[in-house]
């Protein structure tokens, strides 16, 4: 699996405003975020995308999740908020290296873009 810019922030090489952090997964603000509460949660395992996980990675995957909703909910925005995860350029994925967006603060329109 490839290093990401991603795998840089978990090895603090380069800088990220963590909001979360734990022995499987870190949470951190977007640097370019696009709803008032914009926050990756990525695990430390290099999962390029979410076709990539494998069975071993079932735990992992609901620990995303887990946190995502959590840590949504401490940041005080109401249980009003977007997960996202993109999967391939063509959805929109930029960085391979797995990341739950959470997006909230705002309000959020169906089909998405
Ligand atoms: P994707 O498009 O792959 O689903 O999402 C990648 C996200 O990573 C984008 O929302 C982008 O703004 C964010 N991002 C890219 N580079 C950095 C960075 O160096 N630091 C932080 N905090 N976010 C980044």
């Amino acid at each position: 699996m490839s290093t990401t810019l991603f795998s840089k922030i978990i090895n603090r090489e380069i800088p990220a405003t963590i909001v979360y952090e734990d022995d499987q997964c870190l949470a951190f603000r977007d640097i370019n975020p696009q709803a008032p509460m914009h926050i990756l949660v990525i695990p430390k395992k290099p999962i390029p995308k979410i076709v990539d996980a494998q069975a071993e990675d079932q735990a992992l995957l609901g620990h995303l999740l887990l946190k995502a909703g959590e840590i949504a909910t401490s940041e005080g925005y109401g249980d009003a908020f977007r997960l996202v995860v993109n999967n391939g350029a063509g959805a929109g994925q930029t960085v391979f290296h797995l990341h739950v967006h959470i997006l909230g603060g705002r309000g959020f329109s169906w089909p998405p873009g």
